[in-house]
This record gives structure tokens, C-alpha cells and sequence, in this order.
């Protein structure tokens, strides 16, 4: 992720907030994000909160693996830098260039949303 902006920068801080291994880490996060949060609007730190939340939640997903397979409608794959989803029919390919950001993204690294969100 590039960090352009203000809002670019908290949704970065709040997100190594929420995945943060100590809490201490944690804690100096929360305190960047809150330096940060004070020069934008609500609206604007609450858009980061939703941000950050799901780009955490996303990281948790799995990846795309040699088994990973296409039924015949297709499965849902999400670019790691964009976070848009794509649909694919196969996996006969070792990489994939994303249609949305156009980054050209390794199989391997592309993400598998579970199953309801397929
Ligand atoms: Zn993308």
C-alpha cells in the first residue's frame, strides 16, 4: 500500500493497530492513528476504521495454492493490493495481472474469500 494521504497513513496505523503481535505494538499504533485521526474528519477516520478492518480481515484469508480449484461457475479470487474481487474459471496460470489496479499479482499470492463470500 502507498501512503498518499492522511487517510492512507491511519488506515495503515489502524491497521498494524488491529494485527499488532504485543500489545505494546498495539499501543503505539493507537497513538500514530490518533495523531493522525485528529487532523481528518469523523467521517473520514471512520472510512479508515472500515478500511483497515478489512484489509486485516482479507490478510487472514488464505491464498491461492496448487490445489486451489475453479468450479464451473467460476471462484471469487481477491487482488492483495487492490482488495477488488475477480472471478476466474481456471488456475492452469502462474500469475494473473489484476484488471482493476493492473498490478501484475503471483498466484500464489492472490486471495481466496471463504466460501459465503463466493
Ligand atoms: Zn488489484
Amino acid at each position: 500500500m502507498q501512503i498518499q494521504n492522511a487517510t492512507d497513513a491511519l488506515t495503515l496505523a489502524l491497521h498494524l493497530a488491529i494485527t499488532a503481535d504485543t500489545e505494546n505494538q498495539a499501543q503505539k499504533c493507537i497513538e500514530y492513528a490518533e495523531i493522525i485521526a485528529a487532523t481528518l474528519t469523523a467521517k473520514q477516520v471512520e472510512r479508515c476504521k472500515m478500511a483497515a478492518e478489512m484489509t486485516a480481515m482479507l490478510e487472514s484469508w488464505p491464498r491461492v495454492t496448487g490445489k486451489t480449484r475453479a468450479p464451473k461457475q467460476g471462484k471469487i479470487i481477491a487482488c492483495p493490493h487492490c482488495m477488488e474481487c475477480s472471478r476466474v474459471y481456471h488456475f492452469a496460470w502462474s500469475g494473473l495481472q489484476c484488471s482493476h489496479c493492473e498490478t501484475m499479482v503471483d498466484k500464489s499470492q492472490w486471495i481466496v474469500p471463504p466460501k459465503e463470500y463466493q
